[in-house]
């Protein structure tokens, strides 16, 4: 997305235009990112649920992969992971690794 000058922008910088979120892939500011072990996953949809972003995908009730291009590496997701018998199901890795 182009960037706007002070000039262009709505008075009181309201934004009008609905999704315009989706416009603005905010992976770019991640340092770590979450990485799925599936097989430790018991599809409690926790994590789909804590996302403050959304980046996590889900079909017919169950979750899928991350979606990179919105997930800010925040890791509330590998918190909130119970896991399956101790051993999490989401880890935060260190970007770059
Ligand atoms: S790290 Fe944060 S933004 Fe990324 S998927 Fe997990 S909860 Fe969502
Ligand atoms: S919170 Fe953990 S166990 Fe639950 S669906 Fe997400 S990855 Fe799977």
């Amino acid at each position: 997305m182009k960037p706007r000058g002070w000039k262009e922008l709505n008075p009181g910088a309201v934004i009008t235009e609905a999704g315009s979120a989706r416009k603005f892939k905010t992976g770019s500011w991640r340092s770590f990112k979450p990485v799925w072990i599936e097989e430790n996953c018991i599809q409690c949809m926790m994590c789909w649920i804590y996302c403050p972003d959304m980046a996590i995908t889900a079909k017919d009730g169950k979750r899928g992969e991350f979606n990179y291009y919105f997930c800010k590496g925040c890791g509330i997701c590998a918190l909130e992971c119970p896991g399956k018998k101790g051993k999490k199901a989401i880890v935060m890795e260190e970007e770059g690794q």
